[in-house]
This record gives structure tokens, sequence and C-alpha cells, in this order.
């Protein structure tokens, strides 16, 4: 699955968030199966209305929303990357996730201290940053004698690796994430074989105090500013109101949330941002017995995505009956689609598109 790690400073509110989503998850248990895999492994369903009006057209007896991991990464402080605080574990941790969302401190509470003395989330997001990128410096500048051994042997795969190791250098000691290099299409797979932290696509968490979350605070402005320049995403968020609404049910959670003049949970927006950051997309199965949401990354093609539900799928792919959403929506489900024309056989070549609704077929 698609994991996304959680990091930030201590006391910004990082336990407070992964607590509440793992209880939102909890309180879901009896529509969606979900499972708290360790004490900071949470899997979280990805809400998604379109499932759900599919089932309703299919009849379907169950609903299973498809998951994302959030992972509880404690122990960041400056000086992580020589080995501070939980240094080397916080760092493995942050090595294998998929994409990362950055709490950041936007409350004043003379309650909580702050760790740098000061309510400062560009100052913050700089210290965090800089960890990470010390990290890959390191780890980087360890592999460069190597490298270069063995390109002077005439390795051509270490002569390009050599080459994209000393870009990825020049960015970093000018104090820029890796992410930021520029790479050919034929080099993201040995740049992501790096493992670089600072590679990571990043989201900011606006953790705002409860009056706030609806319309953000000069704080969370800032750092959606930032977030702007960048190309990076920023969501507002009130850690606090969202273990409240954790612990109350669905039918009483609309009006919680309108009388605090939100439209949905900040979580849900936090876990669909978290779903785009990583450039998911979703493709359904649908029958009597269950109706399923996948995830699948933009730009998979009919057997990766077949390989989702089980590999002997992919391996005996042979074709896939599918319907867009909107087309099963509209011709009210499958028999609907197929009598108007609208069910389409692709195959091997066939890019799936998110909310397809698909019907493998395959050889054992
Ligand atoms: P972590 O160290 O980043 O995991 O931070 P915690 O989630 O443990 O939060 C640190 C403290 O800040 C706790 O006492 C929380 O109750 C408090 N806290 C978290 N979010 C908010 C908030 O939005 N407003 C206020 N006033 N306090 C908060």
């Amino acid at each position: 699955g698609f994991k996304c790690g959680i990091v930030g400073l201590p006391n910004v509110g990082k336990s407070t968030l992964f607590n509440a989503l793992t209880e939102t998850a909890a309180a879901q248990a009896a529509n969606y199966p979900f499972c708290t895999i360790e004490p900071n492994v949470g899997e979280v369903a990805v809400p998604d209305p379109r499932l759900d009006k599919l089932a309703a057209i299919a009849k379907s007896a169950q609903i299973i929303p498809t998951r994302l991991t959030f992972v509880d990464i404690a122990g960041l402080v400056r000086g992580a990357s020589k080995g501070e605080g939980l240094g080397n574990q916080f760092l493995a941790n942050i090595r294998e996730v998929d994409a990362i969302a950055h709490v950041v401190r936007c409350f004043e509470d003379s309650d909580i201290t702050h760790v740098e003395g000061k309510i400062a989330p560009l100052a913050d997001i700089e210290t965090i940053e800089t960890e990470l990128m010390l990290a890959d410096l390191d780890s980087l500048e360890k592999r460069v004698d190597n490298l270069t051994k063995k390109a002077k042997g005439n390795d051509k795969d270490a002569k390009e690796q050599l080459d994209l190791v000393n870009r990825t250098l020049v960015l970093l000691r000018d104090g820029k994430p890796a992410r930021l290099v520029e790479r050919k299409a034929e080099e993201e797979r040995a740049f992501s074989m790096l493992g670089l932290l600072s590679s990571k696509p990043v989201l900011y968490v606006c953790n705002v105090e409860e009056g706030s979350a609806a319309t953000g605070n000069a704080f969370s402005k800032a750092v959606e500013e930032q977030a702007a320049k960048e190309g990076a995403v920023a969501v507002v968020i009130s850690a606090k109101i969202e273990s409240e609404i954790a612990t109350i049910s669905r039918e009483e959670r609309a009006d919680f949330l309108e009388t605090l003049g939100l439209e949905e949970a900040g979580l849900d927006r936090l876990i669909r941002a978290g779903y785009s950051l990583l450039h998911l997309i979703t493709y359904f199965t649908v029958g009597p017995k269950e109706a399923r949401a996948w995830t699948i990354h933009r730009g998979t093609k009919g057997p990766g995505a077949a390989g989702v539900i089980h590999t002997d799928f992919e391996k005996g792919f042979i074709r896939a009956e599918t319907i867009a959403y909107e087309d099963y929506v509209a011709l009210n489900g499958e028999a609907g689609a197929r009598d108007a024309g609208k069910l389409r056989l692709e195959g091997k070549e066939y890019v799936v598109a998110d909310g397809d609704v698909m019907h493998f077929r395959f050889n054992t």
C-alpha cells in the first residue's frame, strides 16, 4: 500500500492528529474494515462518495474503500541528521514512506512549549527540511568515491549514476531539496533508488487553533504562500477539532461541522490531499457481493491495475470490460451501460482512468 509519514517538530500536534486519524478509522469500522498495524502505523479509508453511489446502484452487500497508510514519525529535532533525538531511527522511518505530511504549529498556546521558543512556521519548516537535506548530503557523499572508481572502470551505469549524484549534490549544497533536481524520464528509476529524504513529495499541514479552522490565520497564510511558491500543497486543520470529531457519530458530525463553519472534516481533506500528492487514482470493481475501490498510480495500464487485486490477474490478463464512472451512474449500472454500448473492451495498452468501473478477464 501507499504510505504517508507524519513528521514535524515536537509539540506541533502530530500525535493528536495521528490519533484522530486512527480513531476516525475505528469509528467507521462498522462499515469500513480497518486496522491499526502498529502503535504508530494506521490505515485509513479514503473517503469517496462515488463508491457509495456505485454500491447503491449495484445493491452491493459490502462496501470496501481503498486505504492509505499513515505513519506517525516522532523524534525529529534540530541535529537529527547528526544523531540527535531519535536521529537515525527517524530518518530510516522516513526513507520508507512515499510522501511526507509535514505538520507545522500555527497555534499559540503559552501552556505548550515550542521547542524553538516561538511560533514561526516558516522557520520550523526550514529546520526540518535542513535535517532532511543534511542526511541526504551525508548519504550521497559517502557514495561518490565508490561510484567514481566504478565510473573510471568504464561502468556505464556508474557513470550515469555519478552524474545524477553530482547534480543532486550541487543542489543540496545550495540548500535546495533533492526533489527539485532536473532529471530525464529515464533517470527517474535511478533517482528513486537513491532513496533521498528530501526527494519525497511534501504536504504541509497547518495546525491552527479551533477558532481559525475555517479561515486559517496569519501563520497558516504564510505557509500557504510558501507552499504555492514551491509547487507544494498546504492544508489547514485543527488537530483539536479533529480529535473531537473522531469521537462523535457520523450523523452528529455534519451538524458539528456546520456550527464550526466547516464543509467537511479536515481529515477527509488531508487524506484526499495525500492521495493527490502521490498521483494516485481510483478504479472500482462493482457487483452484488461488494463494491470496492482500488488504488493505482496515474498512468497505470490494464494489467498493472489488475495486478493490484491479484498477481494472477496481471500475469494472465486478457482484457478488461470497462465502464466510465459517469456512464455507469447515468445508465443505472452494468446492464444499462452494456445496452447503450458504453461497456468497452480494453486491452493491455489501456491506461486506466480515474473512476473506471472494471471487470478483468484473465487466463489462469
Ligand atoms: P507532537 O509532539 O507533535 O506529537 O504533539 P502532540 O500532538 O503531542 O501535541 C502537543 C500538545 O499540544 C498537546 O498537549 C496537545 O493537546 C496540544 N495541541 C495539539 N494541537 C493543538 C491545537 O490545535 N491547539 C492547542 N491549543 N493545543 C494543541
